[in-house]
C-alpha cells in the first residue's frame, strides 16, 4: 500500500467544515482563528519501548498520544482545536493501523478535536509525533510563572497511578491500573475552568516533586507539601513510605493538573465547580526549594522525576 492509499484509508475522517476550511489532503490545513482569541500550540512525541510498554495495544498508543497534547493545551487552560500526526513506521501493519487510528479518533471525538493534517514516513521504530492546536481568550493562559506566596497548591484526580501500573508490568505482573498507564485522561474541562482562578499550572507528566519545580523555578517561590494530603488510589496507600512516594513524588504520567490558587479563590472554585475532584496538597512558600511534611511532621524524600537524557 503506498503512503497516500494509507493516508486516505485511515487518516481522512475528518474533512474540512465550519473554521477548518482545508483538512486533510493539501500541502496545509487551514484554520479560523475565532476573534479575541490567541492559539496555543504544543508537540508531544512517543517512542516505542521509551514512552510506552512494547505490548501496548496499538488503539492504546493512538489514544495516548492525543492524550498527552490535549494534557498540555489543558494545563494552559486552553480549549482544544485539532491536531496533526508525524506517524513513523518500521513497516506497514494494516490492523495496527486501522486499531491505532481507532483510538486515535475516538478520544479526537470525544473532545471535539479534528485531525487535519500530518506526515506519514518509514523509520526503523515506531514513532508518532502530535501537534495540537487550541484557543484562549487573549491573555487568559495560565502559565507556570505566576505562583504567589500563600498560594494554595493544588492536583486534580489520583497521583502515582500510572507510575504503580508501570512497575507491576515490567515485574511482569497484571495491573488492575493498566488503564490508567495506556488511556490517561486529559483533564480539559478543568484545565478551561481554572481560567480566572489558577495563577500557575502544569500537567504532570515527568512526577509531581519534578513538575511542581518547573513551577517554583519559574515563579521563584518554593513550596511545603503535605505528602499525606496527596490523593492516591487504594492500592497505593499502605506501601512502603519509600515505594509509595517513589510513584506519588516521582513517577509519571498520570497527566493530572497541579495548579496553585489564592484561598479564596480556592473556595470559590469548589464551591461554583463541586463536580471537579481536585486536592489541595500544600502551600507555596518564600523560600526556593520544596519542604516536605507527613502528618505535620518534616521527612526527608529525594525528588527525582523523568529525564530523557
Ligand atoms: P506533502 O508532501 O505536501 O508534505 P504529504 O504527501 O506528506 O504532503 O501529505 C498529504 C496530505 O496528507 C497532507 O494534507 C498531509 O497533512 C496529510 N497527511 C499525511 N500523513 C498524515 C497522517 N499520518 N495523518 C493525517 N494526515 C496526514
Ligand atoms: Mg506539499
Amino acid at each position: 500500500m503506498s503512503e497516500f492509499s494509507l493516508i486516505a484509508q485511515h487518516f481522512s475522517r475528518h474533512q474540512a467544515t465550519n473554521d477548518i476550511a482545508i483538512s486533510v489532503g493539501d500541502d496545509c490545513a487551514v484554520v479560523d482563528v475565532p476573534v479575541g482569541h490567541q492559539l496555543v500550540i504544543c508537540t508531544d512525541t512517543m517512542v516505542a519501548n521509551r514512552h510506552y510498554p512494547s505490548d501496548t495495544p496499538a488503539h492504546a498508543i493512538g489514544h495516548k498520544a492525543v492524550a498527552v497534547n490535549l494534557s498540555d493545551l489543558s494545563a494552559m487552560g486552553a480549549t482544544p482545536h485539532s491536531i496533526t500526526l508525524a506517524l513513523s513506521l518500521p513497516s506497514y501493519d494494516e490492523a495496527w493501523v486501522a486499531d491505532f487510528a481507532d483510538g486515535l479518533y475516538a478520544i479526537c471525538d470525544r473532545y471535539g478535536v479534528k485531525l487535519i493534517g500530518g506526515d506519514t514516513t518509514y523509520a526503523p521504530t515506531t514513532a508518532i509525533s502530535v501537534t495540537a492546536v487550541g484557543y484562549i481568550p487573549k491573555h487568559q493562559a495560565i502559565t507556570r510563572h505566576g505562583a504567589m506566596v500563600d498560594d494554595v497548591i493544588c492536583v486534580s484526580g489520583h497521583i502515582g497511578s500510572a507510575s504503580f501500573a508501570l512497575s507491576q508490568i515490567l515485574q511482569n505482573q497484571p495491573s488492575q491500573l493498566r488503564d490508567k498507564l495506556d488511556y490517561p485522561e486529559p483533564q480539559v474541562a478543568l484545565g478551561q475552568a481554572l481560567r480566572g482562578y489558577a495563577h500557575s499550572m502544569i500537567d504532570i507528566s515527568d512526577g509531581l516533586g519534578q513538575d511542581l519545580g518547573h513551577i517554583l523555578a519559574a515563579s521563584g517561590v518554593g513550596a511545603r507539601l503535605d505528602l499525606d494530603k496527596i490523593p492516591c488510589h487504594t492500592l497505593l496507600e499502605h506501601l512502603p513510605f519509600a515505594q509509595k512516594y517513589q510513584h506519588i513524588i516521582n513517577g509519571g504520567d498520570d497527566y493530572q493538573l497541579c495548579f496553585t490558587m489564592n484561598k479564596e479563590k480556592f473556595d470559590q472554585f469548589q464551591a461554583n465547580f463541586p463536580h471537579f475532584s481536585i486536592h489541595a496538597i500544600g502551600e507555596i512558600v518564600a523560600d526556593g526549594g520544596v519542604q516536605l511534611f507527613e502528618h505535620g511532621q518534616a521527612v526527608a524524600f529525594d525528588i527525582k522525576g523523568f529525564e530523557h537524557f
